[in-house]
């Protein structure tokens, strides 16, 4: 990931300077007060069957940003290159037509399907919008054959989404985001609302469907432990903005923000040979109507000069694209 105003040629996804700032209406006028300043100015780079993890504390603005980047919420400001392609100034055709490549999962898969629809109903849906299919044989035909490449069986189509656990309700929210054949999944937390042995199931099935159909991924999470397994670069983001980006091998094996190493400590480590030692940060995540100056993190962090509170830190390179945010690093 770079900092160029235009992406490289083998970027599917590129996005530059995002941000979401939303309104807080108050008096009997109903004017604007505040803001909330959920997405800060994000930069992230993905290529072209590159799986990108996106990290932070729950409120950080990660949702936010995956939902910016697909158009679902308008952002307050930034470019974003899909393709080749400025999906900030598309119309409402051209995001229909985005959208067919450009797909997501949901945390919750129960919230996102339809509770009145059979299965078969759920997913067929995207097939005729996107009028993929020229009748309701060839729709049937092609809902057995997505069940059955994300683990289900043919004859679940008839059945609705609360006869299936949580585990099988995101096989069939993954056969909904497949029917479109996209070339981008943004996976938002799609394991976090799931046992641990189905989280396993669910993040090797999408390995799987990305190895078979050339996908790429944003993949969100609020814990790291998750996304090392299946990320080849990790975002850390804390209170709207991007910190630290590395390969999930440079990031874990060597953080460089204090934000990741205060993250990373606290993620178990299954060799008990190998001792980290835990660091504790002070005080909450502050809030996002009215973030810190200069560094976002520096009322947190342990190693904090005068200058941080006054200076906003960039992101630069500290050696083979390894990206980080800090006075003091890199
Ligand atoms: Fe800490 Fe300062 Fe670095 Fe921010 S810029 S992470 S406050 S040392």
């Amino acid at each position: 990931m770079n900092t160029p105003d235009q992406p490289a040629a083998e970027t599917l996804l590129s996005v530059r300077g995002l941000k979401k700032h939303f309104p807080i209406h108050g008096g009997i006028l109903s004017r604007v007060v505040d803001r909330v300043h959920a997405v800060d100015g994000v930069s992230i780079d993905i290529a072209r069957g590159e799986t990108l993890g996106l990290v932070g504390e729950s409120g950080c603005g990660k949702s936010t940003t995956g939902r910016c980047i697909m158009r679902l919420i308008e952002p307050s400001a930034g470019d974003i290159w899909f393709q080749g392609q400025d999906v900030i100034a598309m119309d409402a055709e051209a995001l229909r037509g985005m959208r067919r490549d450009m797909q997501i999962i949901f945390q919750d898969p129960f919230a996102s399907l339809n509770p009145r629809h059979t299965v078969g109903g759920i997913i067929g849906e995207a097939l005729i919008i996107h009028r993929l299919v020229k009748n309701r044989t060839e729709m049937e035909a092609r809902v057995v054959e997505l069940l059955e490449t994300v683990g289900l069986a043919p004859d679940h189509m008839r059945r609705f989404p609360h006869e299936f656990s949580g585990g099988q309700r995101q096989r069939i929210g993954i056969a909904r985001a497949l029917a479109v054949e996209p070339k981008l999944i943004v996976c938002d937390e799609p394991v976090s609302a799931l046992d641990v042995s189905i989280q396993a199931q669910v993040i090797n099935l999408l390995e799987d469907l990305q190895e078979k159909f050339g996908l790429t991924y944003l993949f969100i999470a609020h814990d790291l432990s998750v996304v090392e397994h299946i990320s080849d670069r990790v975002a850390v983001m804390y209170l709207g903005r991007v910190v630290e980006v590395a390969t999930a091998g440079d990031l874990y094996a060597n953080p460089l923000h204090p934000y990741t190493e205060a993250l990373l400590s606290a993620v178990p480590i299954p060799d008990p040979k190998i001792k980290r030692q835990r660091i504790v940060l002070q005080g909450d995540v502050p809030n996002p109507i009215r973030p810190p100056s200069g560094c976002h993190f520096h009322t947190r962090c342990p190693i904090a000069e005068p200058r941080c509170s006054t200076e906003v830190p960039h992101l630069k390179d500290a050696g083979g694209g390894h990206l980080v945010s800090c006075h003091l690093r890199g």
